[in-house]
């Protein structure tokens, strides 16, 4: 199958724009006439520098980062924030989790060998089919911080409002950053691995207020602290070049596209079209509650798990790949993240009628 003949609905690493591919296939074996690739470039020469520089400002300019916070292009994926979250901001003290997924369970799990882990909000007991409602969460002024997950990849939920807390809010936003409008000042931290909506696997950028760090516990390793990278630029070490090369074409193409606003535009439109037919299907059951809904990770199922199974057979046969849902849900799950077109939900949208049609008892 061609690229042609495929929409990729991956929940991550995942979809780029194809004229990113193209311009950096271009670029590849010799950028900007400099005789070499960024693949090949020390990350202390002049060429990358510029490209880390100017790659940092259109990250700035995009999401709209205020001065008082730093941008960090760091590696160990989401996942090593886990820890480094806590190891940094946590001083052993307490800190407020809201558990609505895996991810921000694993979260506190992890700060858990750190300090004190208190649960803001659990939303297990329903198999996190919603995000809590503000007056739902229970709340501690004496948090060093309050930490979520903004788009639960996994079960298909996210918060449409962003909380009220007495301590500083942290923010995993690795699978819905870039697709709606952030203010960026009412976040302590923002943590988002590249692989889902910005670049290639192997970067994650961390947005931290400045004024949080150099509190971290004396165990930290080096590569592990806030303040160091703050210093350093995010080059204390080899930092992940070609990512951060990857990230900058991404930016340029948001940028063309008309930026946050008009990827906010198509994420509810492309969302819009599959909770619509959900809530009228007779065969598909869509996992997330009204006003708890992801409009980056669509997720529903069948009533039987052979049926799941044909059904997402069905679609790679047509070139609808990756709509099987994760192993812990099963069912299915449609990725729409900002490199999505509509023509693919359309496609999408296509099937699933044709699939219930043909299967509708
Ligand atoms: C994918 C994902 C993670 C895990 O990211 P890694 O880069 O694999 O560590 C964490 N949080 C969210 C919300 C995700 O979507």
């Amino acid at each position: 199958m061609s690229r042609e003949q495929v929409y990729n609905f991956s929940p991550g690493p995942s979809v780029l724009p194809e004229s990113v591919l193209l311009r950096a296939q271009r670029e590849l074996p010799d950028f900007a006439g400099c005789g070499m690739s960024v693949m090949e470039m020390s990350h202390r020469s002049k060429i990358f520098q510029a490209i880390f520089d100017e790659t940092k400002e259109k990250f700035r300019q995009a999401l709209g980062v205020p001065d008082t916070h730093e941008i960090l292009f760091l590696q160990g994926g989401a996942t090593l924030q886990f820890a480094m979250v806590p190891m940094n901001l946590l001083e052993g003290a307490s800190a407020d989790y809201a558990v609505t997924g895996n991810f921000s369970g694993k979260a506190a799990k992890e700060a858990a060998k750190y300090g004190a882990v208190r649960l803001a909000a659990d939303t297990t007991a329903t198999g996190h089919d919603r995000i809590p409602t503000q007056e739902e969460l229970s709340l501690d002024p004496a948090a060093k911080y309050f930490y979520y997950c903004a788009n639960n990849t996994i079960y298909g939920t996210e918060w449409q409002y962003v909380p009220e807390t007495p301590s500083p809010l942290v923010c995993d936003m690795s699978s819905d950053i870039l697709t709606r409008p952030v203010d960026v000042s009412k976040y302590a931290l923002i943590l988002a691995g590249a692989q889902k909506n910005m670049a290639p696997a192997g970067l994650t950028v961390v947005v931290i207020d400045r004024r949080l760090a150099g509190r971290e516990l004396p165990i930290t390793p080096e590569i592990m602290s806030y303040r160091t990278m703050i210093e350093k630029d995010s080059m204390h070490n080899t930092p992940p070049c070609w990512c951060i090369y990857m990230l900058g074409l991404v930016l340029d193409w948001l940028a063309e596209q008309g930026g946050i606003p008009a990827m906010e535009e198509r994420k509810h439109a492309r969302a819009q079209l599959l909770y619509d037919y959900l809530d009228e299907s007779g065969l598909f059951i869509p996992h997330a509650r009204p006003g708890s809904r992801s409009e980056m990770n669509v997720t529903f199922r069948t009533s039987s798990e052979e049926l799941d199974a044909e059904f997402v057979k069905g679609a790679a046969a047509r070139g609808l790949l990756n709509v099987k849902g994760h192993r812990i849900t099963g069912g299915m799950r449609a990725s729409l993240y900002n490199a999505m077109p509509m023509e693919g939900v359309e496609a999408l949208l296509a099937y699933m009628k044709e699939f219930e049609v043909h299967h509708h008892v």
